[in-house]
């Protein structure tokens, strides 16, 4: 059987120790592209890092004007780009065993020599393995905050959005608005045509209200079948209108079940947050006024009011 040396067996021998120790100066040490870079990637697993370390060493050997990095990770464009233009470019697709990692692209106003080019190249087959690993890192942190069923975030999602909103509410003072849009007699509609047609209208539901807001907005699956959609820079009055919007989109759902179309009609719940105001306060206070639509009959907006009328 192969002996397989341990820490212990290293550590006992001075000779390979002092190897050990001199290959680990160079390395952390070495002025060559190639190390540093590899050095520099194996530190971090966040691609938008990864990019600006590689642009930085491309850019001390091969200098350009302009790098642009674009790969399509859990149905979501990542984009990463540094400096501006210039008419001459050069495309890499970046293939790792069969596998699609991003397509990167080079400009300058200086034509690309053939030598420049093979350059690139043998950085970018020293970045591969790394970029791979951000990759697959991004995509399951995307699946780790997105709902399986409808592919919108999920509650974990918005509880990072919703805290982010409320700092950046206390510290520049911008409005925010919450909206809490319940489907009405969802149970009825399961009941009657099955969990499959239910998990369907959820899905069309989401894809409504993902039409029905501004790109500024965003939804999230907040539970069973109840979304909430954060619009930042929004006071209340401007959140009714996409409350009342919302609900018109998800009234056009139409499912064919043999003789009868289902029709879904949905209540929302709207808050301004309130200056000083948590989190779970705000969410109190919009999931209060959903509680007040439901109790007015369902299909319609409550406002909790940030102001209490006189
Ligand atoms: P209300 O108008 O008061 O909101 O009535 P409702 O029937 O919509 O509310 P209720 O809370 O009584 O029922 C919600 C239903 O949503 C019950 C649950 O089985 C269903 N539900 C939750 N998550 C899912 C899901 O992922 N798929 C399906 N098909 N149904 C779900
Ligand atoms: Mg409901
Ligand atoms: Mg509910």
């Amino acid at each position: 059987m192969k002996h397989i040396p341990t820490i212990q067996s290293v550590a006992g021998n001075p000779r390979k120790l002092a190897t050990l120790m001199q290959t680990h100066k160079d390395w952390n040490e070495s002025p060559d592209v190639l190390t540093r870079l590899t050095r520099r990637l194996s530190t971090t697993l966040s691609l938008e890092t990864q990019m600006g370390i590689l642009a930085e060493e491309i850019n001390d050997v091969i200098p350009f004007d302009c790098m642009t990095y674009r790969h399509q990770i859990a149905a979501r464009d990542f984009v990463y780009a540094t400096g501006m233009g210039g008419p001459h470019r050069c495309d890499y697709r970046l293939n790792l065993e069969g596998q699609f990692y991003g397509s990167l692209t080079f400009t300058r106003n200086k034509r690309f020599a053939e030598k420049e080019m093979e350059g690139i190249e043998l950085i970018l087959s020293a970045a591969i393995c790394p970029i791979r690993n951000a990759c697959m890192y991004l995509t399951v942190e995307q699946a780790a905050l997105t709902d399986a069923l409808t592919g919108i975030p999920n509650k974990r999602a918005m509880d990072d959005a919703l805290a982010r909103a409320t700092s950046l509410g206390d510290r520049h003072g911008q409005e925010n608005s919450l909206i809490l849009c319940d489907l009405d007699r969802f149970k009825a509609i399961n009941d009657r045509h099955g969990h499959i047609v239910g998990d369907h209208v959820l899905q069309l539901a989401a894809a409504e209200l993902q039409k029905a807001i501004r790109t500024s907005d965003e939804v999230y699956r907040f539970g069973g079948e109840e979304f909430a959609i954060l619009l930042p820079q929004t006071d209340e009055a401007d959140a009714r209108v996409v409350a009342d919007r919302i609900r018109q989109f998800v009234n056009s759902i139409r499912v064919n079940c043999g003789e009868t179309d289902i029709e879904v009609t949905t209540s929302c719940g709207v808050a301004m947050r309130l200056q000083d105001e948590s989190t779970d306060q705000w969410l109190a206070r919009t999931d209060e006024a959903l509680y007040r639509a439901k109790a007015a009959g369902r299909n319609c907006t409550r406002v909790f009011p940030a102001i209490n009328p006189a």
